[in-house]
């Protein structure tokens, strides 16, 4: 892909959009840019007592390389913020100018395919049931070293899907046109090969 060609993929936590954006750019050969880092790194530096609207204003490519993004306290932390709407406007142009860069770009995110890039070329909505993204994180925390609560962690899925769904700016919802990909009872590679088929379609 040499002209700008926009992939857009949304969906709640743990839906496995992250990996499918990765595996998806792969294939592709296009950037990825993981959004729900730049509410994460605004969320880390809240917990550190700095202000929201002033980190989002001034945030750059390398604070997305910053260690400690990935724990649950940092991603209640993002959703939190995530519905301030001088934060979503000031992390906008950083987003539309990186999905129209030249090779094609891979978005994963809640909100790229029907505010960020409402043009994109591929929308997807990767989902799955909270109950089987709960398991899914939880084996991922375990995996790392963490400890975790199973209960604690559906729980969590659970308030950060209902902040996410019911905010007011940008709410987590598919697009019109988006394509939903249900991936419950999918493998990683079965669900990778389900948008790859999407994405050829219509490229
Ligand atoms: O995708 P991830 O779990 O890293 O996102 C953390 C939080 O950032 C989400 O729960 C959501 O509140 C917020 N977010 C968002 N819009 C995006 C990406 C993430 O509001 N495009």
């Amino acid at each position: 892909m040499s002209e700008p060609f926009t992939i857009a993929i949304d969906g709640p936590a743990a839906a496995g959009k992250g990996t499918i954006s990765k595996a998806v750019a792969a294939h592709f050969q296009c950037a990825h840019l993981d959004t729900g880092l730049l509410y994460r790194v605004v969320g880390a530096q809240v917990l550190q007592g700095a202000e929201a609207i002033e980190v989002a204003r001034s945030l750059t490519a390398e604070d997305l390389e910053i260690d400690g993004l990935r724990t649950a306290a940092v991603a209640q932390a993002a959703s939190k913020v995530a519905v301030i709407a001088e934060v979503r406007a000031a992390l906008l142009d950083f987003q539309r100018a990186f999905a129209r860069r030249s090779g094609g770009a891979v978005l994963d995110g809640r909100d790229i395919g029907t505010v960020i890039c409402p043009q994109a070329e591929v929308k997807l909505f990767v989902t799955a049931s909270a109950e089987v993204r709960a398991k899914r994180r939880y084996d991922e925390l375990i995996g790392r070293g963490e400890t975790a609560d199973l209960a604690q962690v559906i729980e969590d899925v659970r308030a950060r899907d209902a902040r996410d769904m019911d905010r007011a700016e940008a709410p987590l919802k598919p697009a019109d046109d988006a394509h939903i990909l249900d991936t419950s009872d999918l493998a990683i590679d079965q669900a990778v090969a389900q948008a790859i088929a999407v994405i050829d379609a219509r490229r």
